[in-house]
């Protein structure tokens, strides 16, 4: 039996996805193979390929002067590959909004002078600092954000209007709401939250930007190489590839970003909804800045939280645990996440309220 499964990446993927790459797992476009045996100078590979960067390109309106690369490492590798790609006088301001946000922030100083510029690690990371009043510097080389934090559910509802080329970390919320990809320089996604199985990786560059990496970047980390070789430099994730192809044609078919999004935000209204009049259950975020993909809520005490996350699983509601800087619970409420778990979810909330209030 399938249960509804609310974790924060490797997460849920829709089922109708699975169910066509189960159909096709032996004998794949007529091959005779597998999709996990063919060779990834195979034709029928690379035709994955190609139709995946098409069909990213018209969910996101990606335009022609911006490469799409899928390349492996996770979003943590491009925590070093940003630096390596475009700090080229050694120098770059950070907005540190979480936990991602900080280590790639700590990363980048290894390489040069990278500066947080702003926090909200005050408040424990539950709000998004004013981005119209951050002091950014004139001379940084680029300004890097996580535009959705996991771990704690705050999302950007406006992004800064910087000179240095924008970079986001968008692993948690890619695909989920319409953005203006013109507005960044740089937009960076591990797969495994609302694309694709873990294992690749998606890279957004501005072509202009991705031609002086620095000296000592390896030639793996060159978004360059990735770019000039059509993302088969050498092997790539193959699997997980054609993976994010199946997810982005069932996407296409619901009618693309700007519909799921729809549905987002309904699912997200639900669940907020029912805590905001809820006297049991609570989210501390700040309300402006609320992730819809990932809501982290407590109920009044944390032998009760405990409880919540067992009875949960028992009647398959599956990995609600929150991460364990934050405790409580965290439902992870991605794409391919029906408005049929969240209802479940709520209804769960209401009978364990009344059981333990
Ligand atoms: C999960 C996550 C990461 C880490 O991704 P890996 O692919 O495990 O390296 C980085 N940033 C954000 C925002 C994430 O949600």
């Amino acid at each position: 039996m399938r249960v509804y499964n609310f974790s924060a990446g490797p997460s849920m993927l829709p089922l109708e996805v699975l169910e066509e790459a189960q159909k096709e797992l032996l004998d794949f476009a007529g091959t005779g193979m597998s999709v996990c045996e063919i060779s990834h100078r195979d034709k029928a590979f690379s035709a994955i390929v190609e139709e995946a960067e098409a069909n990213l390109r018209g969910l996101l309106n990606i335009p022609e002067e911006y490469c799409v690369l899928f390349v492996q490492g996770g979003a943590s590798q491009q925590f070093a590959a940003v630096p390596l790609n475009l700090m080229h006088t050694g120098k770059a301001d950070y907005v540190v909004t979480g936990n991602f946000a900080k280590k790639a922030w700590q990363e980048g100083k290894i390489f040069g002078e990278a500066r947080c510029v702003a926090s909200s690690e005050d408040k424990t990371y539950t709000y998004i600092p004013d981005v119209k009043t951050i002091p950014f510097n004139d001379d940084a080389d680029y300004v890097h954000i996580c535009s959705n934090n996991t771990i704690f559910g705050t999302r950007y509802v406006e992004f800064p209007e910087v000179k240095a080329p924008l970079v986001a970390d968008m692993s948690s919320e890619i695909l989920s709401r319409e953005i203006d990809v013109k507005k960044f320089g740089v937009i960076y996604a591990g797969a495994q939250k609302n694309v694709a199985p873990a294992g690749v990786t998606i890279v957004i560059a501005r072509r202009d930007l991705i031609e002086n990496p620095l000296p000592q970047c390896p030639t793996m980390l060159k978004w360059k190489t990735q770019a000039d070789n059509g993302s088969l430099y050498n092997t790539p994730p193959c699997f997980a590839i054609y993976m994010a192809n199946l997810v982005f044609r069932h996407l296409k078919k619901l009618g693309g970003v700007k519909e799921i999004n729809k549905i987002n935000e309904y699912k997200a209204g639900l669940l907020y909804d029912f805590i905001d009049n809820s006297k049991f259950y609570t989210n501390s975020v700040e309300k402006k800045y609320r992730s819809i993909m990932n809501v982290p809520f407590v109920t009044p005490d944390k032998e009760l939280d405990a409880k919540f996350v067992s009875e949960a699983k028992a009647a398959g509601l599956v990995s609600l645990k929150g991460h364990r800087l934050v405790g409580g619970m965290r439902a992870s409420i991605y794409n391919a996440m029906p408005v049929e778990g969240v209802q479940a979810l709520i209804a769960f909330m209401k009978k364990f309220e009344k059981e333990n209030a």
